[in-house]
């Protein structure tokens, strides 16, 4: 039966298998089993058209399946979009609308939804993605589009069962046979290439199976939900497939069943059956519970495989691998998978064949489906470590890892489904668990701190796995889910959970270990440092930021206490696994602290939020010492970085410096960091903090106030600076707030302003450059709202500025003067400094800031600033600032300073003055005056004796015992005198004058504190044996002891400082002194700039005002005239120091000067380059004809220096560059704009431009006239014309040749080719390709000169023809001769050959002739343009340039004489004389000459003016130009009178007839009723009233519109005429104020309106006429041209009689404001070539062309289609708007730049390739620039950066 059911026509078949079906008996599901059996029978390769086509037809019931599709897609009533896509698709994503941030929408949705003013951005999807339109999880309501709203889908009734039904029986089997499918088609990857292709093989032949699958799931609920029950029911998977019921019988199936259980098996699971055997083995071999690190590490847990190398892989560099002999590998986790439905099994084999894109599709487009999304979700987490295992190995881990993402973000990202996953399938036990799993596979032992003892294991970075990120999907996993609050809480309560979870982030405490070297350069550098980075900040930061993210309020403190818990034992156990004790190791750095960190960011944010008590979180002293160590070892080892001591490590530790600090590290790192330092400064000892500081600085030795020391721990070179930094870390130290007080907005505010006052930064730069502080995850968001509204309150937003010759600058930000008043902060800059360069970058802006408000004029110091109150919890922190060490160490560097001591300098001591006024503004509660009692000279003796900095100021130091090397001026220096009062007094003092040892204070201060912790022991506070190797360098034999004398306090000493810093003797005066009623000097304003003087002004006011007692003392120092005496003999060091920073500032402004003059000097040299309003530029525009009219002509040549003028023996010449250009033929009539095309309906078409108009005119003429005759009557050029322009610099050309044969051996590579001839200027570097000669100038000729009036125009119209009687001669051969004619080959070469031929007899000279005078043509026509299109502004234009048109004229017309117009045909006897009609029967084959009422009057003008012999004197220039105007006039005439309406014609014929008595030669009115009378004889006029009058003529004609009309027609000629004469004789173009005058003005000028008195605006087109002969005659005689030849060609007349000369100005399509409009159109708009869309499609800006740049599938002849486009519509040049890049690129030639962009964001930024997605904007300045250059033929010029394209784009 159903054999022969498969015989029969699938349709009728299927459809009654249907009507069978819905019967209750069953025989129909019965008969459709069996042909499935058929149909689907494993036998059947998948592949086979036949059985997709059956399935097809069976679903469908009967119905053809399309037909099908429709009807279920109606009943669709899904709510969700859920367009799934892969990598690159363009989607949106908004920050508004999101729940999530991983949400996304499709364009449809995106465009169909309301978003504007929302926080959105575009963006290209990398790893696939799918829409969240719909759902409410995920986004707001809000944002869902209209189809999408929840209301929309209420109506739709539920789909009936009937049509459903087949689809219910067929599915199962269909399903059945895809897993049979992959079942047999798997074998195991053995690394082997055939197993892989059989792999590709089997997922191809299912792909038809897939597809259908797709296209079910795409008709919507319906279909999505019997396949989510086909998937997920476990009976019918049990029935189907499960090896259950496999008898012997059942062979496939059998067969396939052990298929499926091998690949389990290889994959390493076991299913549950098997389960309990291997549990068993787990327990004999009796390694199941121990954790993998804790207090039993160290007891032989680890087993190094170096012993066994059974597998040599496992070694990595020099590093070996360790492996935990167990480890908390749950086996239910890691190796269990049993399946219960297909749903689960398909996922299985989705995995093994590592995600193919299609099944990944199909799985994720079942999603909108709510039962399906919950099973699946399970599945997935089912088969996660399974995953992951597979992702490690996986060859392919950068797609999979897409792929997986791809699919677990959209089950991640819904918190519902999240947190039932992880309740009921152990989510996140399972994602940490396979965390661990992964890391163990890499890790290594730790040779931090104790080599041999250390039992610590850390991740290598240097595998695989961290080097190239294979963890992140996972990670990315882990913290999705963390984002949810209610899997955090789980994840936070769960005390199993953390501690494993602290177990992995210690994986990586203390990894990529830094060994400083001493001796040889390091000769590898490791590059494994940025693995290291990535690894902490992504695998340890983020999940911490997530978590803190859930414990800001008071109720989660127990979430706080429990993860301190753990992170302190945590560390504890560290502690003990690297066996440290007090003091790190030596020269060994580890940027990686994890565990610190995240115990001082929850500490942070318990203190912050949650009201916890710090005390109660803080482990005892002993542990508080011991967590300070490894912090500040990282900043101390940042100074030496900084100081060059870790130069032999490489580069690369610098890039470890730097990435540590940088903004998205520094919020994980450098700042939590920095904050423990903080809390450990607050509790420890003081004296101990401080003096661990300079130990780890290893600066102590340096610190005495001998004047020579020993150093044993540093250089000599390097003190200077390791003492700096120091410094500057303890003033970070002590005024960084971002942990200790500050608000979130007033951090963001210190970090934008340092930013801002390093350099003006772009948005997104400043974006970049700001971490998202101080909580990742704060909500204060980059780009938010808060984000903008800071930026507008600190900064200035500086448009972007255009210049056309400068580079195009973005929109900037800049700092606002108040910012620089009051906020500048040089702490926070050195904070967030990469480069030190930045610091006095920031320096520099600041001094720029004094100097231009006045506010200081001197080279400033670094402003102190008041800090942000402390959090009452830190406020231990201060004590710093109070303790005897810090004291004594400030005291001692006053000290060395004033008395010159080596490697001090300006920043040492601006420092200590910093710290020492941070103590005044912090003063201890108790009061000073308690201090006071102990009275003035009591302690004068010793060291200090309190702690308060405000009474130790003024404590005299008088003794000190001082170790120095027996050579040290000290050890010489004799008791004070005997004759000195008190000698028992100095006996007394020297005995307890204080040796002291920073050292030995810290050690001393740590045994204490040891000791109150420990009981058991009560030790001496001696050093202890251990550590003595640190204090035997420094007491080597050569020492001494020695008693200095001191007698001085720090306030004695900062007077002295005064002193010195000012260079006066007694400069300071308390001012209170001079005068006391002035409180001016104490406001703080005044006080915060300047140098080093007004600091020290500053602490001695803030001094006095704190004390009575100070008061006093300063009185009493300054009333002592005694001048500080330093010693003689020491050269000033500091002085030098201070001198070398003078040295240097003065090098720099020096610098800036030079620069600044070169600057200018360019920039002057650029405007006279480009002549950009330069003054000079009207002088020499026209080189040669502007020079003194009574000397030859003198040119320099740029190249050997010597001027002289142009000789026939040695050729001066231009450098020009030729262009062809096709810009004019681009101008259209309309002087609107065309708009660029941006929806289907808008075209463009390019009829009306002037280059189609003009071929049109051609084609039209050389059908009906001679060839020779039509190449004269018209100018060519428009398209492909060569345009010559020149930098104006001249050269000999035999200088010139030598310097290209120089050009062409230099090796050094050329952006210009010159082999094609180019070359730059040698002078100005512009581009050129060639050399114009210049014609030698016979001066005696210009000077001749006529009056005027003296020749009758008949006598001027008889010597001109008798001059073009003379024959032209071949000029005898010069070098000026051979250079003309190879010039002349070069403008011709510079253009392709189909714009150089029109004629039909290809090379005929005609063809030549016609293009040398269209080259003059389009100069002057180009020039005319340049100046905006007419002649008001004539001489003033400013935007004319400088012009080599008389050369060119030259040489055009030394190669035009060559062509000998016959006389027969000169036009110069038609236009002058009355001449027998030429009879047109002579011969009857060729065609008639074009009549001149339809010829080109400029063409005709350059025609005659360059056949005439050189120098053309101007009276005969003048005649010439009033014969071409009678006949222009005539014309304009005829063209107006087409315009008419026949009534209209009829009454100004016979109103004209009417004035023929009066001066009739002038009267416009009897001159066009004459010519409609001679028009009239014809049928011509009879053409024209049918169509294009109705057009033309749309009002009423009056006398003022008919000479408006007649002035404009003319316009143009005279325009071009005035220039060629301007041109020709020099002599200065007239201008004019209003345009009506242009008329008149330019008539006066050429010499047509007689008197010049006459007011020109009332000036009359007909007075301008001078007729050789009668008027009406001659007119007759021309309209009888037109009548004779107007049978053979009758519809054209009227276009060809109509010319309308007037074109608006060359301009680029108009772009859209949005460039939204642009992509969504063009970015998937197909090719009209190829049909496709392509890759990086391209828009044409000229002509809106749309192409595929650098598609093959364009290509002609190894043409690219743009590089074609570009020959096609620019010949040569082309402008390109690229599509996805928003970023346009010019191509010119064989060359191409790119240009930039013409939108910008709201910033007046760039978006290049899109990378933010913001919306973008047109900037019309830029586009104008772009125009500009376009038109002005200066892309050349003006963009530097060219490449050759190789026809490649
Ligand atoms: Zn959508
Ligand atoms: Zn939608
Ligand atoms: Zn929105
Ligand atoms: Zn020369
Ligand atoms: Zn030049
Ligand atoms: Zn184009
Ligand atoms: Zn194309
Ligand atoms: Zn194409």
């Amino acid at each position: 039966m159903a054999v022969s059911l498969l015989r029969r026509d699938k349709r009728s078949a299927a459809a009654s298998l249907k009507a069978e079906c819905s019967r209750p008996d069953g025989r129909g599901v019965q008969l459709l089993n069996d042909l499935l059996d058929s149909v689907l029978s494993p036998e059947r390769a998948l592949a086979e058209a036949e059985v997709i086509e059956w399935c097809k037809c069976l679903i469908a019931g009967g119905e053809s399946f399309d037909d099908f599709c429709k009807m279920v897609c109606a009943y669709d009533n899904a709510t969700l979009c859920g367009l799934v896509w892969t990598a690159n698709f363009v989607a949106y994503r908004c920050r508004t609308c999101g729940i999530s941030p991983c949400m996304s929408l499709c364009a449809e949705c995106f465009n169909a939804g309301e978003h504007t003013g929302h926080d959105f951005n575009m963006f290209r999807s990398q790893a696939g993605g799918a829409c969240d339109c719909g759902d409410s999880s995920v986004m707001r309501d809000s944002g869902f589009c209209k189809r999408h709203r929840s209301t929309a889908s209420l109506n739709i009734p539920s789909v009936p069962n009937e049509l459903m039904m087949m689809s219910e029986h067929i599915l199962p089997r269909v399903i059945l046979r895809l897993v049979q499918h992959l079942r047999d088609g798997y074998s195991e990857p053995v690394s082997d290439p055939a197993t892989e292709r059989d792999l590709q093989k089997t997922l191809q032949q299912m792909d038809p199976l897939i597809s259908l699958l797709e296209d079910l799931t795409k008709m919507g609920g319906a279909t999505r939900s019997i396949l989510t029950r086909v998937l997920a029911n476990h009976q019918i998977y049990k029935d189907l497939c499960s090896g259950d019921l496999c008898t012997g019988e059942k062979t496939y199936a059998k067969k396939n069943y052990e298929k499926y259980l091998a690949a389990l098996k290889g994959s390493g699971l076991v299913t549950s059956k098997e389960r309990s055997v291997t549990s068993v083995l787990d327990q004999m071999a009796g390694a199941s519970n121990v954790t993998i690190l804790g207090a039993t590490a160290g007891t032989g847990q680890m087993d190094s495989s170096d012993e066994e190398e059974q597998d040599g892989n496992q070694r990595v560099g020099k590093r070996k691998r360790v492996e935990l002999c167990n480890s908390t590998k749950d086996p239910s986790i890691m190796d269990i998978l049993k399946h219960k439905c297909f749903l689960e099994e398909i996922l299985f084999w989705t995995v093994k064949y590592e995600f193919p894109q299609k099944m990944v599709t199909f799985l994720l487009n079942m999603l909108p489906d709510q039962d399906y999304k919950i099973a699946f979700t399970k599945t997935f987490v089912q088969h996660y470590a399974f995953i992951m295992k597979t992702l490690i190995k996986s060859h392919e881990s950068d797609t999979m890892s897409n792929r997986i993402v791809h699919i677990s973000v959209q089950l991640f990202s819904n918190e519902e489904l999240a947190r039932q996953v992880t309740e009921e399938c152990q989510l996140l036990e399972i994602m940490v668990t396979v965390l661990l799993y992964m890391m163990e596979s890499c890790l290594i032992k730790s040779e931090l701190q104790d080599e041999e003892n250390n039992f610590h294991v850390v991740v290598n970075c240097g595998e695989p796995l961290l080097k190239n990120n294979t963890y992140w999907p996972l990670v990315s996993d882990f913290i999705n889910i963390l984002s949810h609050q209610s899997v955090a809480k789980r994840f936070l309560e769960d005390q199993g959970l953390l501690q494993m979870w602290m177990n992995f982030v210690s994986f990586f405490q203390g990894m990529n270990l830094n060994k400083r070297e001493l001796n040889e350069h390091v000769e590898f550098e490791s590059q494994t440092y940025y693995a290291a980075f990535a690894a902490e900040l992504e695998a340890c930061a983020q999940p911490m930021w997530g978590l803190l993210t859930h414990c800001k309020i008071r109720e989660t403190q127990g979430y706080t206490r429990t993860v301190v818990r753990y992170c302190l034992d945590a560390l504890q156990d560290w502690f003990d696994a690297i066996n440290f004790v007090d003091e790190p190791a030596p020269n060994q750095v580890t940027f990686h602290l994890p565990l610190h960190r995240y115990y001082a960011m929850f500490l942070s944010k318990a203190i912050r939020c949650q009201q916890l008590d710090l005390d109660s979180l803080l482990p005892d002293q002993e542990m508080l010492m011991k967590m300070m160590v490894h912090p500040l070892q990282i900043q101390a080892s940042l100074s030496e970085i900084h100081s060059n001591m870790w130069v032999r490590n490489g580069l690369q530790i610098k890039g470890q410096a730097m990435t540590y600090v940088q903004s998205h590290f520094c919020n994980s790192m450098i700042d939590p960091d920095i904050f423990l330092l903080q809390v450990c400064a607050s509790r420890l000892d003081p004296d101990y903090f401080v003096s661990s500081v300079f130990e780890r600085f290893k600066v102590v030795d340096l610190l005495t106030m001998a004047s020579q020391h020993q150093n044993a721990a540093l250089d000599t070179e390097h003190e200077r600076s390791m003492l700096e930094g120091a410094l500057t870390f303890l003033v970070i130290l002590l005024s960084l707030r971002i942990h200790l007080g500050m608000t979130d907005d007033e951090i963001l505010r210190a970090e934008m302003v340092a930013q801002l006052c390093m350099s003006d930064r772009t948005h997104s730069t400043l974006l970049d450059l700001i971490p998202e502080n101080p909580n990742p995850k704060s909500g204060i968001i980059p780009g938010s709202y808060y984000f903008e509204n800071m930026l507008s309150a600190v900064a200035d937003f500086k448009a972007p500025v255009f210049e056309p010759g400068g580079s195009m600058q973005q929109g900037m930000y800049t700092p606002k003067a108040d910012v620089w008043n009051q906020e500048f902060d040089p702490i926070m800059v050195i904070l967030r400094t990469v480069y030190r360069r930045d610091v006095q970058s920031a320096m520099d802006r600041y001094m720029g800031f004094l100097k231009q408000t006045g506010k200081f004029c001197g080279n400033p110091w670094p402003p102190y600033r008041e800090r942000a109150p402390l959090n009452p919890s830190y406020k231990g922190l201060m004590r710093i600032l109070h303790c005897k060490t810090l004291h004594i160490v400030l005291f001692t560097l006053l000290y060395k300073m004033s008395m010159d001591h080596q490697n001090m300098s300006e920043h040492i001591l601006c420092m200590v003055l910093y710290l020492i006024e941070l103590g005044l503004d912090n003063l201890p509660e108790e009061t000073v005056e308690e201090e006071e009692m102990f009275g003035e000279e009591r302690c004068s003796d010793s060291w200090f004796h309190g702690t308060n900095i405000a009474t130790n100021l003024n404590h005299v130091i008088n003794y000190v015992r001082v170790r120095v090397p027996e050579t040290a001026p000290e050890v010489t220096r004799e008791p004070p005198a005997s004759t000195s009062s008190d000698t028992s007094s100095f006996v007394q003092s020297s005995n307890t004058a204080q040796v002291f040892s920073l050292v030995a204070e810290r050690r001393r201060k740590f045994q204490e504190i040891i000791n109150r912790n420990s009981d058991n022991a009560i030790q001496n506070a001696d050093v202890r044996p251990k550590t003595s190797k640190w204090t035997a360098p420094s007491s080597t034999p050569q020492l001494t002891t020695a008693i200095l004398e001191v007698r001085e306090s720090m306030l004695s000493l900062l007077i002295k400082l005064h002193y010195k810093l000012s260079g006066k003797q007694n400069s300071y005066y308390p001012f209170w002194l001079e005068d006391s009623e002035s409180t001016s000097r104490l406001d703080p304003m005044q006080q915060s700039h300047g140098d080093g003087t007004t600091a020290v002004e500053r602490i001695l006011i803030k001094t006095a005002a704190r004390s009575r007692q100070n008061k006093c003392s300063i009185e009493e120092i300054c009333r002592k005239v005694a001048p500080p005496v330093p010693p003689k003999k020491n050269s000033s060091a500091d002085k030098k120091a201070l001198d070398k920073e003078e040295r240097r500032q003065k090098a720099r402004e020096r610098q800036q000067k030079l620069l600044a003059e070169f600057a200018s000097r360019q920039k002057s040299f650029m405007e006279t380059a480009m002549d950009l309003e330069s003054p000079d530029s009207d002088v020499a525009m026209d080189i040669g004809s502007s020079e003194q009219q009574d000397s030859e002509t003198v040119y320099d040549c740029v190249i050997c220096g010597q001027s002289g003028p142009s000789t026939e023996e040695r050729p001066t010449g231009l450098v020009v560059l030729l262009q062809a250009s096709s810009v004019l033929g681009h101008r259209r009539r309309s002087t609107e704009p065309k708009k660029l095309p941006t929806s289907d309906e808008e075209q463009i078409y390019p009829e009306d431009t002037c280059g189609t108009a003009h071929d049109v005119r051609i084609t039209d003429l050389q059908q009906y006239f001679k060839d020779s005759s039509c190449l004269q009557s018209v100018s060519i050029g428009w398209e492909g014309g060569v345009y010559v322009q020149t930098c104006g610099h001249t050269l000999h050309i035999d200088c010139h040749k030598s310097y290209m044969e120089s050009l062409r051996n230099d090796q050094v590579l050329q952006s210009f080719s010159v082999d094609k001839g180019e070359f730059t200027c040698p002078l100005c570097r512009q581009f050129a390709n060639s050399v114009l000669p210049c014609y030698p100038e016979k001066s005696e000729e210009k000077s001749i000169w006529s009056p005027y009036i003296s020749k009758t125009l008949q006598a001027l119209i008889e010597e001109v023809e008798e001059q073009q009687e003379q024959l032209g001669m071949f000029p005898s051969v010069t070098n000026l001769s051979k250079e003309m004619e190879s010039v002349m080959k070069d403008i011709k070469n510079t253009t392709q050959k189909k714009y150089i031929d029109y004629g039909k007899t290809p090379g005929s000279p005609d063809n030549d002739f016609l293009f040398m005078y269209s080259v003059a043509r389009l100069n002057l026509e180009l020039e005319l343009v340049h100046r905006g299109g007419n002649l008001c502004l004539g001489g003033a234009s400013a935007t004319t340039k400088r012009s080599c048109l008389n050369q060119l004229l030259h040489v055009l017309a030394m190669h035009m004489r060559l062509f000998r117009i016959d006389s027969a045909y000169n036009p110069w006897t038609r236009l002058t004389r009355l001449t027998q009609v030429i009879d047109s029967g002579i011969c009857d084959d060729e065609k008639p000459e074009v009549p001149l009422l339809y010829r080109d009057i400029s063409s005709l003008l350059l025609i005659l003016v360059l056949t005439m012999p050189q120098e053309l004197h101007k009276e005969h220039f003048t005649c010439i130009v009033k014969v071409l105007y009678n006949l222009l006039y005539t014309q304009a005439i005829a063209t107006l009178s087409v315009r008419f309406s026949e009534e209209e014609r009829t009454a100004w014929k016979n109103s004209g007839k009417l004035k023929i008595m009066c001066n009739s030669d002038k009267s416009w009115e009897v001159l066009l009723s004459h010519i409609i009378g001679e028009l009239s004889k014809g049928k011509l006029y009879c053409a024209s009233d049918t169509d294009q009058v109705s057009m033309l003529s749309t009002s009423v004609w009056s006398p003022q519109s008919i000479e408006y009309s007649i002035q404009q027609f003319c316009l143009p000629f005279l325009r071009t005429t005035s220039l060629l004469q301007h041109h020709l004789f020099g002599d200065d173009l007239p201008n004019c104020q209003r345009t009506e005058e242009e008329f008149g003005m330019l008539a006066s000028y050429l010499g047509l309106l007689l008197s010049s008195l006459q007011s020109s605006d009332e000036a009359n087109s007909s007075s301008c006429l001078e007729w050789p002969v009668a008027a009406l005659d001659i007119i007759s005689q021309w309209c009888s041209e037109v009548m004779t030849s107007a049978e053979s060609h009758s519809e054209q007349v009227m276009n060809l009689l109509v010319q309308d000369p007037q074109w608006s100005l060359p301009c680029l399509l108009q772009l859209p404001e949005n460039y939204n409009t642009i992509f969504q159109y063009y970015h998937r708009k197909a090719c009209v070539h190829c049909s496709k869309v392509p890759k990086d499609p391209a828009l044409c800006l000229v002509c809106g062309t749309f192409v595929c740049l650098k598609g093959q599938c364009c290509k002609q002849q190894s043409y690219c289609e743009c590089v074609l486009h570009s020959q096609n519509c620019g010949a040569g040049t082309g402008i390109f708007l690229l599509i996805n890049a928003s970023v346009i690129i010019v191509i010119r030639g064989h060359r191409f730049c790119l240009w930039g962009s013409v939108y910008l964001d709201t910033h007046g930024e760039e978006d290049r390739d899109l990378r933010r997605g913001k919306p973008l904007y047109l900037c019309s300045e830029r586009y104008k620039v772009l125009e500009q250059q376009w038109v002005t033929h200066t892309f050349d010029h003006i963009n530097k950066r060219w490449g050759a394209h190789y026809n490649g784009l």
